[in-house]
C-alpha cells in the first residue's frame, strides 16, 4: 500500500507540532509548512531525522506549491491568543483569508481532502450556552478580536462553497480552549500566563473578576477528535472540546494549588470583547465521530505544567514578539 501524504499548515505551531506527531505515528508522509512568525522549529526538531517527514518554511498566504500528490491539507497555520491579533493583526487576516483560498486551490488540483482549524471564536461571547454548530454568533467584526474571528469565519465560508461549487472534500473543526506542552509560555493565552507568573515568582493576573468561563481540552483529546473529524464524511462543522466548564478565578485557585506558588490572583482589567462564557456542546462530536474527551484538568495540567518547568530560565522570560515580560 502506498503511504498517504498530508501537507499541514502551521507545523511549528502547538496544535500543528502535535498533529505532525499524530500522523508520523499513524505512518503518514508528513509535510510541514510554517513561516515561523509565532511557531518554533523546537516543536519538531525531533522530526527532522525522519524520512517521512519534510519542511517547507513558507507563508500560506503567498501562492502555495507542493511537488507530488496530497491526500489530505490540515490548515493550521493562524495566529491563536489575543495578544498576538493585536500584535499581527493584519497577517492574522491574510492567512485566514489568502491563505485558505491557496490551500483551497491546492487542494482542487490534488483532488486533496482539506480539513480546517476553525475556533470557537466564531460564536464571539455567545448568547446561546453551551454552544452548538448550528448557534451563528454574537461577534465584533470591528473589535480586537475582529480580525481574528472574522477571518475563521470567512475560513468556513470560502472552505463550505469549495465544497458545495467545486465538489471539494472538506471538514470543518471548531476548536475551543485546549492546553499542553508545547504552548508558547508567553503569548498571553491564560494557562500560559498563570504557569509563567507561577514560575516567575509573580502573583496570578485574573482579568475582569474573574467569573468569566472557559473550557479547557487537553492536547491529546483534541488530536484524536481531529483525526477522527478528517477519516469522518463530516462535512459540516464540529466542535471539539472539553465540556468541564471553570472559571478563570477558580482556575488560577488550581494553578496556585498545583504549583504550590505563595504568590496570590490580583485583578485586571477585562479585556475589550472578552467572553463571558464559553463551553462546547459535543452532542455531535459524539454521535458522529463517537468522540468526548478523557483526560481530566488535573491529569492534562500536570502534564503540562512539568513541561513548563523543563523549560530554561531564559525561556521564561522570552518574548517571540516582542513584547517585555522582565
Ligand atoms: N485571562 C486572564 N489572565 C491572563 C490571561 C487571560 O484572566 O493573564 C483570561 C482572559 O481574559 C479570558 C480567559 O482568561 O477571559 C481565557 O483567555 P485566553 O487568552 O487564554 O483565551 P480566549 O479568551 O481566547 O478564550
Amino acid at each position: 500500500m502506498t503511504q498517504k501524504r498530508v501537507l499541514i499548515t502551521g507545523a511549528a505551531g502547538f496544535l500543528g507540532s502535535h498533529l505532525c506527531d499524530r500522523f508520523i505515528k499513524e505512518n503518514y508522509h508528513v509535510i510541514g509548512m510554517d513561516n515561523l512568525i509565532t511557531g518554533d522549529l523546537h516543536n519538531i526538531e525531533h522530526l527532522f531525522k525522519l524520512s517521512n517527514f519534510e519542511f517547507y518554511h513558507h507563508d500560506v498566504s503567498k501562492f502555495v506549491h507542493v511537488p507530488g500528490n496530497l491526500d489530505y491539507i490540515l490548515h493550521f497555520a493562524s495566529p491563536a491568543s489575543p495578544i498576538d491579533y493585536l500584535k499581527i493583526p493584519i497577517q492574522t487576516l491574510k492567512v485566514g483569508s489568502l491563505g485558505i483560498h491557496n490551500l483551497l486551490g491546492l487542494a482542487k488540483q490534488k483532488s486533496a481532502r482539506l480539513l480546517i482549524a476553525s475556533t470557537s471564536e466564531v460564536y464571539g461571547d455567545p448568547q446561546v450556552h453551551p454552544q452548538t454548530e448550528n448557534y451563528w454568533g454574537n461577534v465584533n467584526p470591528v473589535g480586537p478580536r475582529g480580525v481574528y474571528d472574522e477571518a475563521k469565519r470567512f475560513q468556513e465560508a470560502m472552505t463550505m462553497a469549495y465544497h458545495t461549487y467545486h465538489g471539494l472534500e472538506t471538514r470543518i473543526v471548531r476548536i475551543f480552549n485546549t492546553y499542553g506542552p508545547r504552548m508558547r509560555l508567553n503569548d498571553g493565552r491564560v494557562l500560559p500566563a498563570f504557569i509563567g507568573q507561577a514560575l516567575r515568582g509573580e502573583d496570578l493576573t485574573a482579568f475582569g473578576d474573574g467569573s468569566q468561563t472557559r473550557s479547557f481540552c487537553y492536547v491529546d483529546d483534541l488530536v484524536e477528535g481531529i483525526y477522527r473529524l478528517l477519516l469522518s464524511d463530516c462535512v459540516d462543522p464540529v466542535n471539539i472540546g472539553n465540556p468541564d466548564e471553570i472559571t478563570i478565578k477558580d482556575f488560577a485557585e488550581e494553578i496556585i494549588k498545583l504549583t504550590g506558588t505563595n504568590q496570590k490572583i490580583i485583578f485586571k482589567p477585562l479585556p475589550t470583547d472578552d467572553p463571558k462564557q464559553r463551553q462546547p456542546d459535543i452532542t455531535k462530536a459524539k454521535a458522529l465521530l463517537g468522540w468526548e474527551a478523557k483526560v481530566s484538568r488535573a491529569e492534562g495540567l500536570k502534564i503540562t505544567y512539568d513541561y513548563f518547568k523543563g523549560l530554561s530560565k531564559e525561556k521564561l522570560y522570552e518574548d517571540p514578539l516582542g513584547r517585555n515580560f522582565k
